[in-house]
């Protein structure tokens, strides 16, 4: 455990719980985003699936988290940016699928592109998903 989520749940809003900060400390162990999956397999056995979900759901009404839609299938999610808070998330940005590690990672400083839909169409939400090979990756 580590002052870092500690203080992000308080900042957010969210009760502090044990699997609450184990959860968010995994997050802040990865900078890339992350599935149920792979959050169920890194945190105590104990929890089930629904804990988990309700978890997850709970970061995300609080602006800790946000949604990753990649080529997987699955959804996963990422930690926002400071600017996001309970209700109010600004996560415009561009996701970067890498085909080397298959790991997605969040592009907070390039925004995307500005869509101007067809008539009659509305608007509720975007995702922009680039594929390559991450930094990591490419050395
Ligand atoms: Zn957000
Ligand atoms: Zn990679
Ligand atoms: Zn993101």
């Amino acid at each position: 455990m580590n002052g870092v989520a500690e203080s992000l749940l308080n900042t957010h809003q969210v009760r502090k719980t044990k699997i609450r900060l184990e959860v968010l400390d995994f997050f802040l162990s990865k900078n890339y985003a992350l599935s149920h999956a792979e959050i169920e397999e890194a945190i105590d056995k104990s929890y089930d699936r629904v804990t988990i979900y309700r978890t997850l759901k709970s970061f995300e009404e609080q602006g800790l988290i946000h949604k990753v839609l990649d080529d997987s299938g699955t959804s996963k999610y990422a930690l926002c940016a400071s600017n996001c808070m309970s209700h109010k998330h600004n996560d415009a940005h561009v996701h970067f699928n890498c085909e080397a590690c298959g790991h997605t990672f969040c592009l907070e400083d390039i925004p995307i592109p500005a869509i101007s839909l067809p008539t009659n169409y509305q608007l509720i939400g975007y995702s922009f998903l680039v594929q390559g090979v991450c930094k990591d990756c490419k050395k």
